[in-house]
């Protein structure tokens, strides 16, 4: 009889999310700081926020950076990246803008090196003139 099945190795795909590394923070986040999760992304409020309800979008599998993301922890993690924003447009109505963020490499400022989205809730006046917004990681270069 025909059955409906191909040769994937799903319990190769299994061991491959289920990948965590000793030592590494956000591999060992405990549960109650966790504020929403999916199968393979949770997000935490950052622990050190540069602004009230900074929050962090982390893939579950200890992965370094963004690019190497699967295309299904892309999605989770931008499914959390939404709904952690209208949560927050919902907590604090002083909240009028965001800054979305991952710094990808030691060069490019990254000190956790457990992949992770910056969602940084921004309010008027939270500095003197906030436009160039993420240029400012290069001092000098946030005006144009
Ligand atoms: P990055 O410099 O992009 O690697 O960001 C690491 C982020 O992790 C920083 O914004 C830190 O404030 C945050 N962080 C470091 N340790 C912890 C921790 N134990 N719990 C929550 N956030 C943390
Ligand atoms: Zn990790």
């Amino acid at each position: 009889m025909k059955r409906d099945r191909d040769d994937t190795d799903f319990r190769g795909l299994k061991k491959m999310y289920e990948k965590r590394e000793a030592g590494c923070i956000f591999c060992e986040i405990p549960d109650k700081r966790i504020v929403l999760e999916d199968e393979l992304s949770y997000v935490i409020r950052d622990g050190f926020p540069v602004t009230f309800l900074h929050s962090l979008i982390i893939p579950k599998r200890h992965v370094k950076t963004y690019f190497d993301l699967s295309q299904s922890e892309i999605n989770s993690t931008n499914r959390l990246l939404i709904e952690t924003q209208r949560l927050i447009d919902v907590e604090d109505h002083g909240v009028s803008g965001y800054n979305i963020g991952m710094n990808s490499g030691e060069s490019a400022g990254q000190t956790v090196f457990h992949c992770h989205i910056h969602l940084i809730p921004r309010r008027d006046g939270d500095v003197e003139n906030p436009r160039g917004g993420v240029r400012h990681i290069i001092a000098g270069k946030g005006y144009y």
